[in-house]
């Protein structure tokens, strides 16, 4: 087992990407607190865990609120004894062109990707640094970490953000041990696409087969959409990494739709 009795606070795993880390992980011998704002969702998914022999706790988070951040981390010191892993997850998307887009959607998107990925890495960090055993920090980008597209303004933005928190935590981190990394997929079949898909059907004036074609595949090498066991082999790989050599990095998982 690659992550044997490594404890990780998963943002966001409740479903979709965060939920499948959460499973893999555990299958690789980690203790996994699924931290979301949707609770039942939450609890659903550790009890599956629980089920199949892993070891899981629920915990309702909403990342940007700081209080719930930390006291989701306390919990989870309290009940597994430290931290070394957090995979900052938890995300939405707002489909709209700039001059459509409110001021408050701009900054509701910018604070669950930014502001939540602050909030959980300061106090995962701090209590990495104060253990003195290292750790893995892993963020959820996308490829729209690196590449634009019409409508995400604020999505390209934060994804863009993440690269920049990456690096800095990277550097403030080296001295304890504690790596940094981005995971940047492309498109994966969760909820949160599927949502999109109509919207972006309405707001380009094409059917939902010409989006799933013509927007979101046309440029992979094979037409397949990234699978969320794709994402979450890759969360393995750098959560389990060995040494230092690998931090401060951003890893595209896109069935060739962008090439760095
Ligand atoms: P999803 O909608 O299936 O899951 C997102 C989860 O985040 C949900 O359980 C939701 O309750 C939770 N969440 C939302 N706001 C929250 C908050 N404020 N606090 C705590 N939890 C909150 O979506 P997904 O596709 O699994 O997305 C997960 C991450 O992967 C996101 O950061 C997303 O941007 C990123 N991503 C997704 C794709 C894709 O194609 N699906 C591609 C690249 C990156």
């Amino acid at each position: 087992m690659k992550l044997q009795n490594k404890v990780a606070v998963i943002t966001g795993a409740g479903s979709g990407i965060g939920r499948e880390i959460a499973f893999e992980f555990a299958r690789e011998g980690s203790k996994v607190c699924i931290a979301d704002l949707a609770m039942e969702a939450a609890s659903a998914t550790a009890k599956e865990i629980v089920g199949a022999g892993g070891t899981a706790m629920a915990v309702e988070m909403n990342v940007i609120d700081e209080i719930q951040v930390e006291a989701c981390v306390t919990r989870v010191l309290e009940t597994y004894g430290g931290v070394d892993v957090l995979i900052s997850n938890a995300g939405i998307q707002i489909i709209s062109p700039i001059v459509d887009l409110s001021f408050e959607n701009w900054k509701k998107l910018l604070a669950i990707h930014l502001d939540g990925a602050f909030l959980t890495t300061r106090t995962c960090m701090r209590e990495m640094v104060k253990a003195g055993r290292g750790g893995s920090i892993i963020y959820m980008g996308s490829v729209h970490s690196h590449e634009g597209s019409p409508l995400k303004a604020p999505y390209v933005t934060a994804k863009h953000g993440l690269i920049g928190l990456a690096k800095v935590v990277a550097k403030e981190g080296a001295q304890y041990g504690i790596r940094a990394n981005v995971i940047c997929p492309g498109f994966v079949r969760t909820p949160l696409v599927d949502r999109q898909i109509p919207e972006q059907a309405k707001a380009l004036g094409i059917s939902e087969a010409e989006v799933v074609n013509n927007v979101m595949l046309k440029r992979t090498v094979d037409g397949e959409f990234t699978s969320i066991q794709d994402v979450a082999q890759t969360a393995i790989f750098l959560a389990a990494f060995p040494s230092s050599a690998l931090t401060g990095q951003s890893l595209v998982v896109s069935h060739g739709w962008f090439m760095q």
